[in-house]
């Protein structure tokens, strides 16, 4: 059974890469997740900086992104 995490502030369905990001910009241990429009808006980046940043982690071969 798998349970859908969603994001602790606007309650979106979250996909791996929420949950990734969450991990790499918050903490690695989290169990509080936030989509990547809520990331940015916390961080005061924009979507556009994050999307960009998931393609590099996942370029770089980051764990969190497998
Ligand atoms: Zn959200």
């Amino acid at each position: 059974m798998t349970e859908t995490v969603r994001c602790a502030r606007c309650g979106a369905p979250l996909g791996k890469d929420d949950v990734a990001m969450t991990r790499k910009m918050i903490n690695r241990g989290t169990d509080t997740f936030f989509c990547v429009p809520c990331l940015a808006d916390h961080f005061e980046l924009t979507e556009e900086v994050l999307r960009e940043k998931i393609r590099e982690f996942k370029a770089m071969g980051c764990t969190l992104f497998s």
